[in-house]
């Protein structure tokens, strides 16, 4: 049996829409009434579902990234086991104040995308934007403008199988963007078909924690006085002038006319805490590609101390491609982009959260899950019940059932329209998982970590 049908029965398909648009539709690819796309097999020919497994980038049929770098990136590149494949590593940003304004982190992955077109090595870019399904989808980019006003981490569950099928055999060629897994499963189609290989010239990756369904738009919305039904527009990264760059804030916009937008800081606001995992997508508890792998280039946010403070925001970027490094050399050199190369080791260390979740985290989940009997795609990673102590043990499970509780819970308040439901059932779920915090926490922390925990619920 192709293991897409476990992928999907166990709620680790992705949504990216790879298994739809390899097989014409014959496979959908939809998003549920949770907010977040799955595919429905049920239409789905055994042929079919065995084409569509080569592409789904969690089935046990497709290449894993080792193998899908080394078949489309020259051997002499460098290799980490926690990178991959790299050509250079460094912290950059643009130099222009104004354009960081509008970007999340240091701008470079629009600069590129422009740079790119400019010189006339793609006509156009597949990435997520505002519109279409939902308050973002997959969009196509053909100008300075539209890739200006299209923008910031979009933290929001999209699919590119309607962008993909809008640009086959147009006879032009485009750079894709996306996160690890969407630029794993683009590249798995380019290896099914030859027409969308001659297209997709460069895929464009973004450091990835973890994905999230539509609710987690509508929730820190809710709490700016906004409702699901009446939000048009959301901004997840609105940068601080003079403040740290991690402590940007969340904007929300009602109706279609105004342009008035509601702003709170992110952390101040219940789901704000990326460590609780709220609404993130079960296939992100299966996911040891932390660096988008496979791409080209990626770009994450430079969390070290010498960029923290900085409120503009410092990318880290890592490129595997011989002329995306020179025009981010040409950049440099006039004067448009800062750069300063760094090791592996930091690029490392500045996603430390990312390894916990994704290297400890993933043993611990994929053992879990294998004492239950459930079936689990291989992974990188091997099942290890003891790879952390114990309160570190309790703390990844309280994460899980935090996240996957916060779903359900969501869409039952979206019904009965109370905002005070969710939170009054989430609670204690955050509060037990904010108890194994503490416990693995130094207790020069504990207090602030406390307090800070409190203001939100409160
Ligand atoms: C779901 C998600 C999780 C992330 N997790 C981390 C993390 O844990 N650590 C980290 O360092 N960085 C993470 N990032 C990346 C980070 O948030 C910034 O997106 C990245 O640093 C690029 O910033 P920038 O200023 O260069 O981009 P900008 O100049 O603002 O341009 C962003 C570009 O990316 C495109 N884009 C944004 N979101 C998506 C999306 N979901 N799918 C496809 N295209 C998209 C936009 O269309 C635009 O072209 C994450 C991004 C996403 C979308
Ligand atoms: S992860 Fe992508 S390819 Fe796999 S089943 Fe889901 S939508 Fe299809
Ligand atoms: S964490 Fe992994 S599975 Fe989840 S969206 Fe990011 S790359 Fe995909």
């Amino acid at each position: 049996m192709p293991t897409i049908e476990q992928v999907v029965q166990r709620d680790i398909c992705v949504g990216c829409g790879a298994c739809q648009f390899v097989t014409r539709g014959e496979i959908q690819v939809r998003r549920n009434t949770l907010g977040y796309y799955s595919a429905d097999l049920s239409h789905a020919r055994p042929r079919s579902l065995a084409t569509a497994s080569r592409v789904c980038p969690f089935s046990n049929e497709s290449r894993n990234e080792d193998d899908i770098a080394a078949a489309v990136f020259p051997a002499e590149l460098k290799n980490d086991p926690r990178t991959g494949k790299y050509l250079s590593i460094a912290a950059a940003r643009t130099t222009d104040d104004d354009y960081l304004r509008g970007s999340s982190s240091g701008g470079l992955t629009s600069w590129i995308l422009i740079k790119l077109l400019e010189s006339g090595h793609i006509d156009g870019v597949i990435h997520v934007g505002q519109g279409g399904d939902g308050l973002f989808s997959y969009r196509i980019s053909r100008s300075r403008q539209e890739l200006t006003a299209r923008r910031k981490s979009i933290y929001y569950s999209t699919s590119f199988n309607t962008a993909l099928q809008s640009i086959h055999g147009d006879g032009q060629r485009y750079a894709l963007v996306g996160v690890p897994c969407f630029i794993k499963s683009a590249r798995l189609l380019c290896m099914e078909d030859p027409v969308l290989a001659s297209q997709l010239a460069y895929f464009i990756g973004l450091v990835c924690g973890h994905l999230k369904s539509a609710a987690f738009a509508e929730l820190l919305a809710w709490q700016c006085g906004i409702s699901p039904d009446e939000l048009t527009a959301v901004d997840f990264r609105v940068k601080q002038p003079g403040q740290d760059a991690g402590r940007y804030s969340f904007g929300a916009r009602a109706g279609k006319d105004t342009s008035e937008w509601t702003t709170r800081p992110t952390s101040q606001l219940l789901g704000g805490n990326w460590g609780h995992g709220m609404f993130q997508l079960n296939a992100c508890n299966y996911c040891d590609d932390i660096f988008a792998e496979t791409a080209d280039l990626v770009l994450g946010d430079a969390w070290l101390p010498q960029y923290r403070s900085d409120w503009r925001g410092t990318n880290l970027i890592l490129c595997r491609n011989a002329l995306i490094q020179q025009l981010i050399d040409d950049g440099a050199a006039i004067g448009e982009l800062f750069i300063q190369p760094l090791s592996v080791a930091q690029a490392a260390s500045s996603q430390a959260g990312n390894f916990r979740h994704r290297h400890e985290g993933l043993a611990l989940r994929l053992a879990d899950d294998q004492n239950a009997g459930h079936w689990v795609p291989n992974k990188r990673v091997t099942p290890d019940h003891n790879v952390v102590g114990n309160r570190r043990r309790e703390l990844i499970r309280r994460r899980r059932e935090l996240s996957r509780a916060s779903h359900e819970l969501f869409a039952e308040a979206r019904e009965q329209g109370s905002l005070a439901l969710f939170i009054d059932r989430i609670t204690p779920l955050v509060q037990r998982y904010e108890k194994y915090k503490a416990a693995s926490l130094p207790r020069r922390l504990l207090g602030l970590a406390k307090r800070r925990i409190q203001l939100i619920l409160s």
